[in-house]
């Protein structure tokens, strides 16, 4: 059975007053509403990711997730965090390749091959985003755009370090913008993946992968979208910002 997983990105919201609030709200939904079988996350800007860790202690299915590492270990890299400073500070999970990271601070895959390797090598988990734009859904091949971003990120990876990444599926076109993949699409999608990776790795490691989908889902409509058998939970933008519609999303299983 694969993990069924929710995990909500801030981004750079909220201050930290506003980060306790809601890190408190939805651990106390979490404990109250949340199936043990759903693992709940909430990528939090890294200033917050200690204090929220603190608030959700003793919470076996919720944790926090940066939202980016560095792919070097220490050094002279001004503002930056490491993969090592994460796991020292009790962070379990990091979100790498985010669409926005990709477009305003120029990661390519070949950087996220290595951002990749130091979460591995220190414990952490990768949500590992891929997506196209609307541009190249509409004009281009983009199921090979995709199965390029994992081939080039991912595909170094022995089966076991690859089990250990989760992918995110989230076409760009829905990220933010109210439009949401159709359930068809985001399973045509999430299959393909999942075929792509049983061809490198084999059908167990593929069919034990969560692949989960990001871009405008939201309270109303992620029951549909993880009814698909390929989807296995999502990554939640602006959803994630308000505890109850979050907690919707992670009982719509
Ligand atoms: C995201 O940024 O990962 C995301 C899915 O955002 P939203 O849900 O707001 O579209």
């Amino acid at each position: 059975m694969r993990k069924k997983i929710v995990a909500g990105n801030w981004k750079m919201n909220k201050t930290a007053q506003e980060a306790f609030v809601l890190a408190t709200e939805v651990a106390e939904l979490v404990k109250s509403s949340v199936s043990a079988d759903v693992q709940v996350i909430m990528s939090t800007p890294a200033l917050y990711l200690t204090g929220v860790n603190q608030v959700i202690e003793g919470i076996p299915n919720l944790a926090v997730a940066a939202q980016n590492c560095h792919e070097k270990a220490s050094g002279a890299y001004t503002g930056e965090i490491s993969a090592p400073m994460l796991a020292s500070a009790g962070v379990q999970y990091v979100i790498l390749g985010h669409s926005e990271r990709r477009q305003y601070f120029a990661e390519t895959n070949e950087q996220l091959a290595a951002k990749t390797d130091a979460a591995l090598a220190n414990g952490l988990t990768p949500l590992f985003c891929c997506g196209e734009s609307l541009e190249t859904r509409e004009g281009a091949d983009f199921l090979g755009h995709v199965t390029q971003q994992l081939t080039e990120s991912l595909f170094h990876l022995s089966a076991e370090e690859f089990s250990k990444v989760v992918i995110a599926y989230e076409p760009i076109w829905a990220i933010g913008t109210g439009l949401t993949a159709s359930s068809d699409q985001a399973q045509e999608m999430h299959a393909y993946l999942r075929a792509h990776i049983a061809k490198k790795y084999g059908q167990s490691v593929a069919d034990s992968i969560s692949i989960l989908y990001g871009g405008s889902c939201n309270a109303k409509n992620a029951k549909e979208l993880f009814a698909c058998p390929d989807v296995d939970g999502g990554l939640i933008g602006g959803a994630s910002l308000v505890a109850a519609d979050f907690i919707t999303i992670a009982t719509s299983y």
